[in-house]
């Protein structure tokens, strides 16, 4: 049911991209076993049109735990996430309820509205769904048989984001982690300089391993792989009070969203990088200014389950 809303594209050998609700999810197909990268906002029947494709026992993982790459997680058994974003700790849930807020308040048409509206409801339903979650730290191998895929920790987008390596066909799936416009925005506890750090101590790594390109979640066109160390620049280089778009979200009153663009020819599109004020350059991040309490309120802790 409501599979019509999902689309199926051949990325690669054994690799296919299911597309629907602006976010891509990738399933590596492998003979002993199947690996699917993220489950959408959970609005269709995944686990059934992933069956149709895979004859193997299948490995599903969050490339991060934002609630269209997670979404979906309710309908398998098992998920494997990054410790640093596991549902349920920390304060990770405010990041996924600013998300959600934040689609509502920038767009105030109908669409938006209902888009929001249905992502915050179903984001709640994962959060009480009786999934089990298991921590993918960085360096997890998945041996598909035919292919093996390395999880590299790549935080800045999330705590937890990850990427995927597949070495032998020189790709790079990168999630949000490196994306082309943040959506919705990086990580509010580290500064654009942390997060540009980390991505060129990523980057440093890998250079000289022959990696030709990588896909990320929401554009499909693929990116070359300095694609990396040139927004790192673009994001370093973002300094307070620069001239960009500027949104006080509620409970941020102090602290307003930036939106800030470059178009770079190298890569033939735009970089986008949508942060809180507090985060660029020179300034530490404003902890006092994340209204944690308030926004968790929304999502009760999960009950465990009994014995
Ligand atoms: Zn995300």
């Amino acid at each position: 049911m409501f599979n019509f809303l999902l689309g199926v594209k051949k990325l690669d050998q054994g690799v296919l991209r299911i597309t629907g609700a602006f976010v891509f999810r990738h399933l590596f197909v492998g003979e002993k076993q199947s690996v699917l990268m993220d489950t959408g906002y959970g609005i269709a029947d995944l686990p059934k049109l992933v069956e149709t494709y895979i004859d193997s026992p299948l490995t599903v993982i969050n490339s991060h735990y934002h609630p269209d790459h997670s979404g979906g997680n309710l309908r398998f058994k098992d998920v494997h996430i990054h410790p640093a974003d596991m549902p349920f700790t920390g304060e990770l849930s405010i990041e996924h309820l600013v998300h959600t807020i934040g689609m509502a308040v920038m767009d105030r048409s109908d669409t938006r509205r209902f888009v929001a509206k249905t992502a915050g409801k179903l984001f709640r339903r994962t959060h009480r769904a009786r999934t089990n979650y298991t921590p993918m730290p960085d360096g997890t191998e998945f041996d598909l048989g035919d292919r093996k895929l390395v999880v590299r920790w790549l935080p800045g987008h999330t705590e937890g984001s990850c990427v995927l390596l597949d070495p032998d066909r020189h790709t790079i799936y990168t999630g949000d982690a490196c994306n082309t416009g943040f959506w919705m925005w990086t990580n509010p506890k580290m500064t654009l300089a942390e997060y540009a750090d980390n991505l060129d101590a990523f980057y440093n790594d890998i250079k000289d391993q022959g990696y030709e390109k990588l896909y990320n979640c929401h554009t499909p066109m693929a990116n070359k792989v300095s694609f990396i160390t040139d927004f790192a620049a673009f994001a370093r280089s973002i300094r307070k009070g620069d001239r960009a778009v500027r949104i006080h979200l509620p409970g941020f009153p102090d602290d307003p969203l930036c939106i800030r663009g470059r178009m770079s020819l190298k890569h033939m599109g735009p970089m986008l990088c949508f942060y809180f004020e507090s985060q660029a350059a020179g300034d530490a991040p404003a902890r006092a200014a994340l209204p944690g309490k308030k926004l968790l309120q929304l999502l009760p802790p999960r009950k465990e389950k009994a014995e």
